[in-house]
């Protein structure tokens, strides 16, 4: 077989996938097929080592830009790209933080032992049950994202006797930026946080009257603002007009309160490589431009440099998403004639929207290779397809693949790892696939696949 020899895939796959001698793909040093074999299809594999490197990677990288400017900085893994006990486990011990946007990834988190204090609290519409939740084990800081919350969390707290619950508002900065576009807007048409734009003329912006009255209350603490400005974001510009513009509010507000707001989150939305050829953002790069965005803009009214405040970026994607993958089982393939002069072959795998959800959401592309054997075949002109109801339900739209792929080849497909499991429901009565962590050659199971009875056990008949 010395035909094919061993080669690495490179992006979008992690760097520990090459595909053998043997033609079969190689995930974190084990063969695919004997997890295929082992934990059965389809599944979710996470490289471990390349999860935990890519978190501490990204922590180092940060934390090294903004010494630079003199800044302290803390990195929150944003837990909604995906969770488990495990997770929070391994984030804990490499030294980030955790952010959680619900009780239930709340409860993921303090079963995974982290701290409380390590735990934010995200939420434009949390139940008065999630700020018990947070306030019974003393997170870290709840970002309010409504005037309404401020108050909610003052009752919370009363009622369960504890002051100086540690408080962050969630700005809208006017800048949003996502998916390959960076947009910049003057008014933000969307749920989250509270515009820092004042109203009408001379009357303070939303965030200011919420950062207010939370001083006006000794239930609460307030730490500092917030921003996150999308997600997937590849240029790095929009990253630093929001932080800049979160500094200039944080001057401004010093100069009318004499309150220097302690802490400043800049959010998360680093975007990654889904396809061949695609450059994922050099974080480096960013991380230097954003620590000069906020140097720049660290001043009073006349121009004196302020004391600056500590610093916390909210990465998820970046680090959970290019260390997954997902294996499938092929079954029913089919030529359809598309178009005049196109076929394309439908090949049906043995899962689909269920398992992501993110090509019929929003139209993500994504990249798929056959993963049990090499072959020399014709490339053809492919797409993937679940096995739901609906003509939607589409894996990847578009990749070459070769011409013999048949029933019960595995067909892997690269940087799944985020908002795959995480988004994933049980549509059409589907067992969620089980998520494998694979370290020097083996696999363990983080979460098991559901069955049937799990469906049974829920419904009361
Ligand atoms: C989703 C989210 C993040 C993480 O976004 P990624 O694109 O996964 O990095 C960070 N902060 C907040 C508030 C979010 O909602």
């Amino acid at each position: 077989m010395a035909e094919f020899s061993a080669q690495r895939l490179g992006l979008p796959w992690p760097a520990s996938v090459f595909r053998d001698d043997d033609g079969a793909l190689r995930f974190a040093g084990a063969d695919i097929r004997e997890l295929a074999a082992e934990f059965g299809t389809p599944a979710y594999l996470v490289d471990e080592d390349e999860f935990r490197g890519r978190a501490r990677d990204i922590k180092r990288v940060f934390q090294a830009a903004f010494a630079e400017i003199g800044a302290d900085l803390d990195v929150y893994y944003a837990s909604k790209a995906f969770l488990s006990v495990a997770v929070a486990r391994w984030i804990t011990q490499d030294g980030l933080n955790l952010d959680t946007a619900s009780g239930g990834e709340l409860t993921i988190a303090l079963a995974g032992g982290v701290p409380g204090e390590n735990i934010g609290l995200h939420g434009n519409n949390k139940s008065d049950d999630e700020l018990r939740l947070a306030l019974n084990h003393s997170v870290g800081r709840i970002v309010v994202d409504s005037l309404a919350e401020v108050h909610q969390v003052v009752r919370i707290a009363q009622e369960l006797g504890v002051q100086q619950v540690p408080v962050m508002v969630r700005l809208t900065t006017g800048v949003h930026a996502g998916g390959h576009e960076y947009i910049s807007t003057a008014h933000e048409d969307q749920k989250f946080g509270l515009s820092i734009a004042a109203g009408a003329a001379s009357s303070p912006s939303p965030a200011w009257v919420a950062l207010e009255e939370i001083l006006r209350h000794p239930e609460l603490r307030l730490m500092g603002v917030h921003s996150h400005i999308g997600s997937q974001i590849q240029q790095s510009a929009g990253f630093a007009a929001a932080a800049e513009a979160v500094l200039t509010m944080r001057a401004e507000f010093f100069a009318a309160t004499g309150h220097l707001l302690a802490e400043v989150d800049l959010g998360g939305g680093f975007g990654i490589a889904y396809l061949p050829g695609e450059v994922p953002m050099d974080l480096e790069i960013v991380a230097k431009e954003m620590a000069q965005a906020v140097l720049a803009m660290n001043v009073n009214d006349a121009g004196e440099p302020l004391p600056l405040p500590r610093f916390s970026i909210e990465p998820g994607r970046v680090i959970a998403g290019p260390a997954g993958i997902t294996v499938y089982e092929v079954g029913t393939v089919k030529q359809v004639r598309a178009s005049e002069d196109l076929v394309r072959t439908y090949v049906s795998v043995d899962g689909g929207m269920s398992d992501n959800i993110r090509p019929a959401l929003y139209g993500a592309h994504y990249h798929a290779v056959l993963a049990n054997r090499q072959s020399a075949a014709e490339p053809m002109l492919a797409r993937v397809v679940g096995k739901h109801c609906e003509s939607g339900d589409i894996v990847v739209h578009e990749v070459q693949l070769p011409s013999d792929i048949q029933a019960g080849d595995l067909l892997a497909v690269a940087a799944t790892g985020a908002y795959g499991r995480a988004m994933s429901s049980n549509y059409n009565m589907l067992t969620r696939p089980p998520v494998i962590a694979v370290q020097d050659g083996s696999g363990r199971v983080l979460i098991r696949r559901e069955t049937y009875q799990d469906f049974l056990s829920l419904d009361q008949g």
